[in-house]
């Protein structure tokens, strides 16, 4: 491959101008749209308007004059598509981490307390894990961590309440098998609770025809919805009304505007709401959220899906064929992986993960780190990650990102003292 192919790649590429949607800072390669999306050019115009007319003109008339109070169901019955679920199914509210402590309670109370094992991976986002170990506390259960995907089916047993995952890897960028793993918790009586925070709007999800239980994601990833946007829940329609989210504010009340003293539970995903909507984050999200539908026209997430896995296989073998310290940790097997590439350095370079990425955002090239477990660097190495978000995201951005760490290792720039210092976030 030379920078030539990559370039004519892109003059190929149907989706293309999706690119033009959004504000990305000239001459930056941004590969990091699964920790924060970029901002769509409609957003500032939208949020302004919701600050200047909605609120600064209308004020509380904007409650129902411009739909506020209807925002979680629109925003999610906008967001269904992108997870395989269907409108009114979905709720736009809260974070992902708030989301989760709904759904897993409501999953362990369906179970009766008859089983209380909830099964997830060690190497799981540690929020997920965290929460976890509140609700199963609260429960009286167990969590049970696995340190590789091959041991969980022998722990879907007559014990097991909940299979708890993240589809796609937040370090590795390794996808479950959702259809597959769920059939095999069912068989064995146990709920499923996925965790999409990496998978919607970067990889087809199919919630439904995956009979999934429960679903949790973030707005601020793949979704371009802005720096802490709210995020989203989904529960299967068999177990709406049947199962209840602990969080019992007025707004899941089935009628908020009675100021009942007593709580009765809204029908429907609408229980899930806790309290008021961040309004003007639901704005910005919303923006966000029109971009897939604008590229429906152009193959929507199927083509997008092409071209993320084209994206990050041309970076995997520009990686392999001129960084031979890279430990690539990404699945090359196309179903297994998400819309990112992580690896390792090796030898001498194991240590210097931070320091490179560093380097590269210096040359304005834009990835993550992602420490490793002291204790376990051979199993748990410090990586390097790189998000490949195929709305905007050029071929030649992938080609450009390996040729810059090919410059930071061969000039050592990455050697510099104002690289080896840690900011609080990386
Ligand atoms: C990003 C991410 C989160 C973030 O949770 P917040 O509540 O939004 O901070 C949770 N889980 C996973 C798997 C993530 O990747």
């Amino acid at each position: 491959m030379t920078r030539d192919d990559a370039l004519r790649l892109d003059a190929q590429d149907p989706l293309a101008p999706l690119r033009e949607q959004f504000a990305l800072p000239e001459g930056k390669i941004y590969l990091d749209g699964n920790s924060l999306g970029a901002l769509p050019k409609a957003t500032p115009e939208r949020v302004r308007l919701a600050i200047e007319q909605e609120w600064g003109t209308d004020l509380i008339e904007s409650w129902n004059k411009a739909g506020w109070i209807d925002a979680p169901r629109r925003l999610g019955d906008r967001l269904a598509p992108l997870i395989g679920a269907r409108p009114g199914e979905v709720l736009v509210a809260d974070s992902t981490s708030i989301n989760l402590y709904k759904v897993l309670h409501a999953a362990l109370s369906l179970q009766q307390g008859q089983r209380k094992k909830v099964v997830s991976e060690r190497s799981n986002f540690p929020t997920d894990l965290y929460i976890a170990d509140s609700v199963v506390r609260a429960h009286g259960g167990e969590l049970v961590l696995v340190d590789s995907p091959d041991e969980i089916p022998a722990l879907l047993d007559e014990r097991c309440a909940v299979l708890m995952l993240t589809h796609v890897h937040y370090r590795t960028g390794r996808m479950h098998d959702m259809a597959l793993l769920t059939r095999w918790a069912h068989q064995a009586g146990a709920l499923t609770i996925w965790d999409l925070a990496h998978s919607a709007g970067a990889v087809p999800v199919d919630l439904l025809g995956s009979a999934a239980d429960f679903a949790v994601g973030c707005g601020y990833k793949y979704l371009n919805g802005g720096p802490g946007a709210p995020a989203f829940v989904w529960v299967h329609p068999r177990h709406l009304g049947l199962s209840y989210q602990p969080l019992s504010g007025w707004l899941g009340h089935a009628q908020p505007f009675a100021f009942n003293p007593f709580y009765q539970p809204a029908a429907g995903i609408q229980q899930y709401q806790c309290g008021t909507p961040v309004v003007l984050g639901m704005a910005a999200l919303e923006c966000g959220l029109a971009v897939f539908e604008g590229a429906q026209a152009l193959g929507g997430m199927a083509a997008l899906r092409a071209k993320s896995l084209a994206l990050t296989n041309l970076f995997m073998e520009e990686l392999e064929a001129r960084v031979p310290e890279a430990r690539i940790v990404t699945p090359r097997e196309a179903a297994q992986r998400g819309s990112q590439v992580s690896f390792s350095l090796s030898g001498e370079l194991s240590g210097a993960a931070y320091a490179v990425v560093q380097a590269l955002i210096g040359r304005g090239v834009v990835g993550d780190y992602r420490a490793g477990d002291p204790k376990r660097l051979d199993a748990e190495p410090h990586l390097l990650r790189f998000g490949f978000t195929p709305l905007y995201t050029r071929h030649v951005d992938a080609f450009d990102a390996v040729q810059h760490l090919v410059d930071v290792l061969a000039t050592q720039a990455w050697k510099a003292p104002q690289f080896q210092t840690q900011n609080k976030v990386t």
